[in-house]
């Protein structure tokens, strides 16, 4: 196994890191016996959410005894401070330690990022944590690129988390400056969402950029940890037959694939369309069917207002027929 220092905040990490959303279709005992491979296979970053419904807590409990043998990192959508403070404390019980390596703020817009740092934000509840011995470090997590070269410039950012994968490579001059600015680069959503079939491939893609510090696919069964450690473990250049493979990765998804670069906004009808393409990836490609209505449903304008203008479709790079997907993704939903 590979280790690289996650940017300032000098923590030593596995390259290949484990990704928390899965373990809600399994259970604690099946958490388990996840984690004790990925310690005897040096695996040591974990990476959580206190959206991720019941992972805190499967993690929590699968953790005993062998928490000392693990980065964790989680993250809170809460962007007032109270809220934060509140869900800082949440984690610490359900994660059953007292001490996090990495708390971030879980993919805010914009618009809420100038809430977390603004009086009364989320922003001071970190801090005060990180003073309090809480928690280590401070990342953030996002989508959009805005909010990603915005975090390039805070100085409280010490990583960042964007997806990075063969069909979402928009933040690629970005991840670079990363590198520049000793800002550890995690990258979230290697497999697409699910949409890349081939693991093995979608790996060696994201591990061949010297920029990724680390990658935390999903993972809920037991084989797909060894397979995913030998893709990452390889970080020779891609080879032309690899290279070939991608480029038919890109085709096959390229017409369809939305990367939530968010040139399409605003809709019309307030539409979130990216959000929505989220979830309904969660929803299609996860198997995490009442996860992904439960975050569909906190939209406040769903898929079904879609007025059919077309003005989203002009501004959408990546030319994607965004009406038709945003019917097939109320119909997936029924709203
Ligand atoms: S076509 Fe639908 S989604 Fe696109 S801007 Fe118009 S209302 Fe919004
Ligand atoms: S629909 Fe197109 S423009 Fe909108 S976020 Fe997705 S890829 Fe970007």
């Amino acid at each position: 196994m590979e280790y690289r220092i996650l940017g300032k905040t000098g923590l030593k990490i596995s390259r290949m890191g484990f990704g928390g959303i899965p373990i809600q279709k399994i259970d604690a005992a099946g958490t388990r016996a996840l984690m004790l491979k990925l310690r005897d296979a040096g695996v040591n970053y974990i990476d959580t959410a206190r959206g991720y419904t019941v992972s805190e807590s499967y993690l929590g409990e699968a953790l005993e005894g062998i928490r000392q043998d693990f980065v964790l990192a989680t993250k809170s959508m809460s962007r007032d401070k109270e809220g934060m403070a509140k869900d800082i404390d949440i984690s610490l019980k359900n994660l059953r330690t007292d001490y996090i390596e990495l708390y971030q703020v879980h993919n805010p817009t914009m618009a809420q990022l100038e809430q977390v740092l603004a009086p009364g934000g989320a922003l001071e509840a970190l801090l005060e944590a990180k003073a309090a011995g809480k928690i280590g470090h401070i990342g953030i997590t996002a989508h959009a690129l805005d909010v990603f070269e915005k975090a390039l410039e805070l100085p409280w950012v010490e990583t960042i988390m964007f997806p990075y994968n063969i069909v979402e490579t928009q933040g690629e001059k970005l991840i670079a400056k990363c590198k520049d600015k000793n800002i550890g680069f995690i990258d979230m959503k290697p497999l697409a969402g699910g949409a890349i079939e081939n693991a093995t491939l979608a790996l060696r893609f994201i591990c061949a950029n010297e920029n990724v510090t680390v990658t935390i696919p999903g993972m809920a069964e037991l084989h797909e940890i060894d397979q995913n450690i030998a893709a990452c473990a390889d970080t020779a250049p891609l080879t032309n037959e690899e290279k070939a493979a991608v480029n038919e990765v890109r085709s096959q998804l390229g017409t369809n694939f939305c990367r939530r670069c968010n040139y399409c906004q605003p809709c019309a009808a307030g539409i979130n369309i990216s959000g929505v393409f989220l979830f309904e990836g969660y929803l299609s490609r996860y198997g995490l069917a009442d996860w992904a209505k439960g975050r569909y449903a906190t939209l406040p304008v769903k898929a079904s207002a879609c007025i059919g203008c077309g003005a989203c479709e002009s501004r959408c790079p990546y030319g994607l027929p965004i009406r038709k997907m945003l019917k097939a993704a109320a119909e997936k939903f029924g709203e």
